[in-house]
């Protein structure tokens, strides 16, 4: 079945929650709202004005995704291609600045490279989000010009974020800017990237951050009711940084310090129950389509109090150089390190990525819409499953399209 616009992607639950189709709507029709139990949605005003007009449909990743080819790319290291796209280079270490490091999620790379980007390679400002300063559950999208706001808006937000929603902002920024999101909002800054040649010319570098997937806000306020809390009293949520893994903590409204503090394990084993459908189905947890990609180095214990440690990937020549740069100004601290600590830190992203085949296969036989993903070798490495394994990936799936009425387009 073909998904004719936005509305369907919404309603057939593919929507990621980025926000580049109310970005890309040449005539402002589309709002973004947050579906409490679900992740950011569009909704479109006066959908009878639309026409032929797709471009919504371009610039979303929620339905498609594409790799062009990169096999002509020098340099890319072949063995990393199938499970995690085009991988020039893997380093791992952290922001030299301590604070950065510190309030980082990881060891703070994502920040100290904007950072690197602002002040040395002239760049107009930093598309990113952070905490709404007026709703604490929430998250906005901000254009960060100065190191202060670089840092107050660093750290992971394990809760809908739509950075996709201000790409005018680096649009008419008078100097390429960065970039940093998702792995699919980065997918979704290209697809914009290839409609409007404008925005293309001022995205200097972008940096995606690693997801496992985006929890509801829901998932927020059930953590937050678990640990004593009403949603409505807090003042400031936190999910990560403050320390390596970091903690997520709840301030109440007028109190100076948190009331409530859980470990990064026991939060996102929470949270995790609350990833929004679309997370379940994503072949990219690692940035594929990103110029750097930064995620936690999890291929080891971490001892108590250690400091954050980051790992990086450079993907394309535009990346490596950022990184090299970064590192020369002495914005990072790096170790060049080989693919395998890759593949040891994110063994769940892996076998996620190798049942989506399956996935997709159950959906496809029940005849609800599915993605469409190219590039990905997701039939090659779905392949490489046991008969088990690939048994439960058609199964599995099936079981919670007939439980869970997923057969039926969402209603609400
Ligand atoms: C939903 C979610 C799932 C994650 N899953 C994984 C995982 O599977 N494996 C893993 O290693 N790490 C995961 N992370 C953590 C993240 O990839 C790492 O912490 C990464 O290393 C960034 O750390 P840093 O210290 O370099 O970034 P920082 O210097 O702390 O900067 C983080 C940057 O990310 C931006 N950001 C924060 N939250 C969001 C958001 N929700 N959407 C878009 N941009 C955001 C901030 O604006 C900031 O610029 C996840 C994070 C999120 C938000
Ligand atoms: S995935 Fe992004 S572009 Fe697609 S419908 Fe959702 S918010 Fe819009
Ligand atoms: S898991 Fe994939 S689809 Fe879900 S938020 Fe993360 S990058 Fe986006």
């Amino acid at each position: 079945m073909k998904l004719k616009n936005i509305g369907e992607v919404v309603k057939w639950r593919l929507c990621a929650g980025c926000g580049a189709c109310a970005y890309a709507c040449p005539e402002n029709r589309i709002k973004l709202t947050d579906v409490f139990d679900d992740g950011i949605r569009p909704v479109i005003e006066n959908e009878k004005y639309c026409g032929a007009c797709r471009d919504c449909m371009k610039v979303c990743p929620g339905h498609e995704l594409t790799h062009r080819s990169y096999d002509h790319v020098p340099g890319l290291i072949k063995e990393l291609q199938e499970g995690w796209g085009p991988v020039l280079e893997v380093w791992e270490g952290y922001a030299s600045d301590p604070e950065i490091r510190f309030r980082g999620s990881s060891g703070g790379a994502a920040t100290a490279l904007a950072l690197y980007a602002l002040e040395k390679e002239g760049m107009g400002g930093v598309l990113h989000t952070g905490a709404d300063e007026g709703k604490p559950l929430k998250n906005k999208t901000s254009f960060s010009t100065l190191r202060k706001e670089l840092i107050e808006r660093s750290g992971s937000r394990y809760s809908p974020a739509s950075p996709c929603d201000s790409l005018g902002k680096i649009e008419s920024s008078a100097r390429p800017s960065v970039f940093i999101g998702k792995p699919c909002d980065v997918a979704a800054l290209r697809k914009a990237e290839a409609l409007r040649p404008g925005l293309e010319k001022k995205v200097g570098v972008s940096i995606s951050i690693f997801c496992a997937g985006t929890p509801s806000t829901m998932g927020t306020v059930e953590l937050l009711k678990s640990l004593g809390l009403e949603a409505k009293g807090a003042g400031e949520v936190r999910y990560r940084g403050l320390g390596w893994p970091g903690l997520f903590t709840a301030r109440l409204k007028g109190e100076k310090n948190p009331s409530a503090r859980l470990s990064y394990k026991d939060a996102w084993g929470f949270l995790q129950k609350y990833r929004q459908y679309r997370c379940y189905l994503c072949p990219d947890g690692t940035g594929e389509f990103a110029d750097i990609s930064c995620g936690d180095p999890w291929y080891r214990e971490i001892r108590e109090g250690e400091r954050g440690h980051s790992l990086v990937i450079a993907r394309t020549e535009r990346g490596r150089f950022l990184i090299r740069q970064s590192i020369e100004a002495g914005y990072l601290k790096l170790t060049r390190t080989g693919a395998k600590m890759l593949v040891d830190s994110q063994v769940n992203l892996l076998e996620k990525r190798r049942t989506i085949w399956g996935r997709l296969a159950a959906m496809k036989a029940f005849g609800i819409p599915a993605p469409s993903f190219n590039g990905f070798s997701l039939f090659k490495i779905w392949r490489s499953l046991d008969k088990k394994e690939k048994i439960r990936s058609i199964l599995g799936t099936s079981r919670r399209i007939i439980q869970r009425g997923y057969y039926r387009r969402k209603t609400t």
